[in-house]
């Protein structure tokens, strides 16, 4: 009886309530079930709140609950310390020096835990000369760990017993309205933590919502700062939105925004260039479909896709100037690559990964003799193959070639047989080749696949060798 008039009282309003300055919003309003919270969340939470403490799932699976979207991980916040959260769980791992979370660890999946944190007083706080807070690890309160979160969309808190979410800036408001709003002054925000401009971008692109006016207005003014972001920090950036799903609409928003320029310094020249732009998006494109079939995806190849014009510009030069192709080839490597780090550290073990898919496109074009089987047996073959088709794709080569290779790879002996090139043509061309310098300028209006029959036999061997050498 009395149970069932409580309950009517509580139904009655499904409106939200207040707790000190949070808003506190219920199931019935919200609707994200404790259901929907991952095992291992769910693990960090009840044991965390069975020891006393406070636990919340938050930031971007909130967010993704509410817009309906399939969280890629769930965070926990907590009142308890690292130490406090490695007494309650087995497997729990304090990682980080600046900022200590905790990972806890529940088979595959690894929960992160930290503890709420405030944003340091401005008097306090560490920030070099541009304003970038340099130090923002001291212990808070929920509001303050709210307070320093970056949109009101992340900075919801919830608590899968009750099922409440907790909320300090209107972000349930905002979510539900598809809007994304920093929290506080964009001016100073922006000028804490830049990265939060490129966040700005991926998030509106990825979850498809719009970025609040004021949020969105000071970004063309503020880009700059971006300069002062270590070049790690802005890699891990880059290769979030590459890898977000929403590649394209990043991309297209990040040149509305006018913000592309020195991410990938290169893109600015490709934008320009039609037939870089057509492969470009054709990449990112690829790259979405890959992620939404939930298909791997190596950042080594997207690079590789994105500074591929580049690269073949760089070769085509020293080509026309005289230089030998395959030579050629590796000097316009080493310098596309040369002026990416200079902005964005790619780390050297993608440089080779790189470097082998360009490196086989030149062999693609080999289709006489041992040399189609030998290529079949590179380890990065399936790359190469791949990267070959964006290329078919884009108009720089002839489908035939795609289509060849892929019946090639899975045709039966006697087909292969078949489909190999006379061994002479190639023979010939590699004959030519020594006596006058001109096959080589001719081959640099075409790709670098169209030159490489014209390539000696030392030449050839030099290839493989360099192939085997980043194996
Ligand atoms: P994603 O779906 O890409 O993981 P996310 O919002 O969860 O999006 P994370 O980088 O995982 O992004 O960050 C987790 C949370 O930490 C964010 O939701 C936000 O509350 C906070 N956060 C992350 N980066 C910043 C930042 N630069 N400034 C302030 N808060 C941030
Ligand atoms: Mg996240």
């Amino acid at each position: 009886m009395i149970k069932k008039f409580f309950k009517r009282v509580f139904r009655k309003p499904a409106k939200t309530k207040t707790v000190g300055n949070a808003q506190v919003i219920p199931f019935k309003l919200h609707g994200v079930a404790r259901e929907q919270i991952s095992y291992g969340a769910l693990k960090v939470t009840d044991g965390l709140q069975a020891a006393g403490y406070q636990a919340y799932v938050v930031g971007g699976a909130v967010r993704d609950l509410l817009l309906e979207r399939t969280p890629k991980d769930f965070d926990i916040a907590t009142d308890a310390t690292p130490e406090d959260v490695r007494r309650v769980f087995r497997r729990a791992r304090i990682i980080g020096r600046r900022f200590r979370l905790v990972h806890v660890m529940f088979g595959e999946e690894v929960v992160e835990v930290s503890t709420f944190r405030r944003m340091i007083e401005a008097e306090d706080a560490q920030t070099d000369e541009h304003g970038r807070l340099l130090r923002d690890n001291e212990f808070g309160d929920q509001e303050q760990d709210a307070a320093r979160r970056d949109f009101t969309a992340n900075a919801l808190f919830y608590d899968p017993s009750t099922q409440e979410i907790f909320d300090y800036h209107r972000g349930y408001a905002d979510t539900r309205n598809g809007l994304l709003r920093i929290i506080g002054d964009p001016l100073v925000r922006y000028r804490e933590d830049p990265v939060r401009m490129l966040r700005a971008v991926r998030l509106s692109a990825k979850l498809g919502i719009e970025l609040d006016a004021a949020t969105a207005a000071p970004i063309a003014k503020m880009k700059n700062l971006l300069d002062n972001v270590p070049k790690a920090r802005m890699l891990d950036e880059v290769l979030k939105m590459l890898l977000s799903g929403h590649s394209l609409e990043c991309i297209q928003q990040l040149r509305r925004m006018n913000l592309h320029h020195g991410l990938l310094p290169l893109l600015d020249v490709i934008w320009e260039q039609p037939m870089g732009e057509k492969f470009i998006m054709l990449a990112l494109r690829n790259t979405d479909e890959r992620l939404s079939q939930d298909k791997t995806v190596s950042p080594a190849f997207l690079f590789a896709a994105l500074l591929w014009h580049e690269v073949l510009a760089a070769w085509n030069l020293r080509v026309q100037q005289g230089g030998r192709p395959i030579g050629a080839m590796h000097e316009a490597m080493d310098e596309v690559l040369a002026r990416q780090k200079a902005q964005l550290a790619i780390p050297h073990r993608q440089d080779a990964v790189m470097k082998e898919i360009w490196l086989l496109q030149q062999r693609f074009d080999q289709r006489a003799g041992q040399r189609p089987y030998r290529l079949l047996e590179q380890p990065r073959f399936r790359a190469g193959f791949d990267f070959l088709l964006l290329r078919c794709a884009s108009g720089e080569v002839d489908d035939e070639l795609g289509l060849w290779w892929d019946e090639f790879q899975d045709a039966s002996e006697e087909r292969r047989v078949e489909m190999l090139q006379p061994e002479g043509a190639g023979d010939k061309k590699r004959r030519r080749k020594p006596r006058k310098k001109k096959p080589a300028s001719e081959s640099a209006t075409g790709s670098v696949g169209e030159s490489s029959g014209e390539h000696s036999a030392d030449e050839h061997t030099g290839r493989q060798d360099t192939g085997r050498a980043y194996e």
